[in-house]
């Protein structure tokens, strides 16, 4: 049996064919995050049902990972900002369990993009992973276990305040860490002094040509990160660091400029990961299933 892995983000809804280890199939969707819950679930079913064609054969569990506060035992949105309208009090678990009536499992994107790159360093037990993307997600292992808080909404570091009276986040305060540090601030940064830019990577590109404009953004962009990844420290002292997201592929360029960089980590899973942290959800039913053969 096969397991089927969701990731939902504020720009694309990914997903897996896991076969064992082995990614068997993938698909991708945009997400209509502008568009309301009804447009959100018909996308994550569309997806699931390609999957599950892809499979050829019955599917045992699904996981998902998804942008928002997600309680993991009931698979509800408690919260999520508008990068996915409608999202808010959305029963992930209920209706992916009515549609297909497989056990369905839900967890927050950074938890299970976190999850996902744990099983390649499984020795660590204290590592906070930040990914930067359309927004700033943020999660934290503490002494082995997720950090969650009372509820489920520990360990986002995206809205850490770096600059009271800063910049208008999307959960409404102002100054938080995404409001600088997400690929959407970045490229609105960028566009500030040079206005004709296309995405993150081309404003990466130059400033590795030494393109004066490009590298005052790059060199802001280091100073806001090193001010969160001091707060993570202050708090939590991990032993460490993993970056992750389309913003990190970039890390070449912007590592260098960091005050320490001893304890960081790049992400291996690349956009991958989580895929294989909502894998993790559901492993469970994987082996069930194998044990019984
Ligand atoms: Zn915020």
């Amino acid at each position: 049996m096969s397991l089927i892995a969701i990731d939902i983000g504020g720009t694309t809804v990914k997903g897996a064919l896991f076969c064992g280890d082995r990614i068997a199939a993938e698909r991708a969707l945009p997400t209509p995050g502008q568009e309301g819950r009804d447009a959100i679930f018909r996308t994550l079913f569309a997806l699931i049902d390609g999957l599950a064609e892809d499979a050829g054969e019955g599917v045992a569990a699904i996981g998902i990972s998804s942008a928002g506060n997600i309680h993991p035992a009931s698979g509800v949105c408690l919260y999520a900002t508008d990068n996915l309208m409608g999202w808010t009090g959305a029963d992930i678990r209920g209706e992916v369990e009515r549609r297909f009536g497989v056990p369905c499992r839900a967890d927050n994107d950074a938890v299970c993009a976190l999850m996902g790159e744990l099983t390649l360093c499984p020795g660590l037990r204290d590592v906070t992973m930040l990914t930067f993307g359309t927004g700033v997600g943020g999660a934290s292992l503490v002494n082995g276990s997720i950090l969650r808080g009372q509820n489920f909404d520990a360990g986002r570091w995206g809205h850490v305040c770096l600059h009271p009276q800063g910049e208008r986040c999307s959960c409404g305060k102002r100054g938080c860490a995404e409001a600088y540090l997400s690929a959407t601030a970045l490229l609105r940064r960028g566009r500030e002094r040079i206005p004709a830019l296309s995405s993150c990577k081309e404003l990466f590109e130059l400033a590795g040509r030494g393109v004066a404009e490009a590298c005052a953004v790059v060199k802001a962009f280091a100073a806001d990160l090193d001010l969160l990844l001091d707060d993570i420290r202050t708090v939590l002292a991990p032993e460490r660091i993993i970056l992750g997201g389309g913003v990190a592929q970039s890390a070449p360029l912007f590592l260098p400029l960091l005050q320490r960089q001893d304890d960081i980590l790049l992400a291996q899973l690349g956009s991958r990961a989580g895929v294989y942290g909502a894998r993790s959800l559901v492993i469970d039913y994987d082996n069930a299933k194998e044990n019984e053969q």
